[in-house]
């Protein structure tokens, strides 16, 4: 199993690289058994990344395993595992429209059914606080909610989920969705939202029947 989910994020780091949602070694990538928590080191390139490179910390942040330092923003991870146990897999990625989002906006509403239905109702700004800190990451968990993205302020996008494949999935429709809204707000024309009662019933029916 510890094998498997190393796998996972190796292969997790080459696809947000190839997809565009980092630049260079920023962002970051972990999944959690419940007690530990597997995650990429501080700082290395992701075309490098290899099994023996995934760090194995405790929700301390104590190295179990591995000889690189785990990535600086640990206590994010660790913040969302303990407020989320529903969370098995959070990725963190710097992506273009959610950057445009973190510098400009408080709160991006979910204008698309799929944004609906995997990120929420609406992606909110966490309040800005330092990379790495606890502070950043006591933002993010607030803001995040029940949702599975949330925006952090002047820098950058986390989405969390039960597989890699929802976290993924969520940050490509995040940024989707922040780039319709975008693209709309410039043509100056009424935007329809989706009624909040829909809004509600659409992340109940993702979340109770739709991802399987
Ligand atoms: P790490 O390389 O330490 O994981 O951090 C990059 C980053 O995105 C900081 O927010
Ligand atoms: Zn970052």
């Amino acid at each position: 199993m510890e094998k498997e989910y190393k796998n996972t994020i190796v292969k997790a780091c080459r696809k947000m690289l190839n997809e565009d949602l980092v630049k260079g070694t920023w962002g970051n990538v972990s999944i959690t058994d419940g007690k530990k928590i597997f995650i990429t080191p501080s700082g290395y390139p992701y075309d490098k990344m290899k099994e023996e490179d995934i760090v194995v910390i405790d929700y301390k942040g104590n190295i179990l395993e591995g000889l690189k330092a785990p990535s600086s923003e640990w206590k994010l991870h660790v913040a969302i595992y303990k407020a989320r146990k529903d969370v098995k897999f959070i990725l963190h990625t710097h992506p273009i429209y959610a950057s445009i989002a973190s510098v400009t906006m408080e709160v991006i509403p979910s204008l698309i059914e799929d944004s609906a239905m995997i990120c929420g109702p609406e992606i909110k700004v966490a309040k800005y606080a330092d990379p790495g800190s606890w502070e950043l990451a006591e933002n993010a968990v607030k803001a995040l909610g029940n949702n599975s993205a949330v925006i952090l302020r002047n820098h950058g996008l986390v989405n969390v989920g039960e597989s890699f494949n929802e976290a993924f999935v969520s940050a490509k429709v995040t940024e989707k969705n922040i780039q319709v809204y975008l693209e709309a707000l410039k043509l100056n024309r009424e935007i329809f939202y989706i009624p909040e009662k829909n809004m509600k019933e659409l992340r109940e029916k993702y979340l109770k029947f739709y991802r399987q």
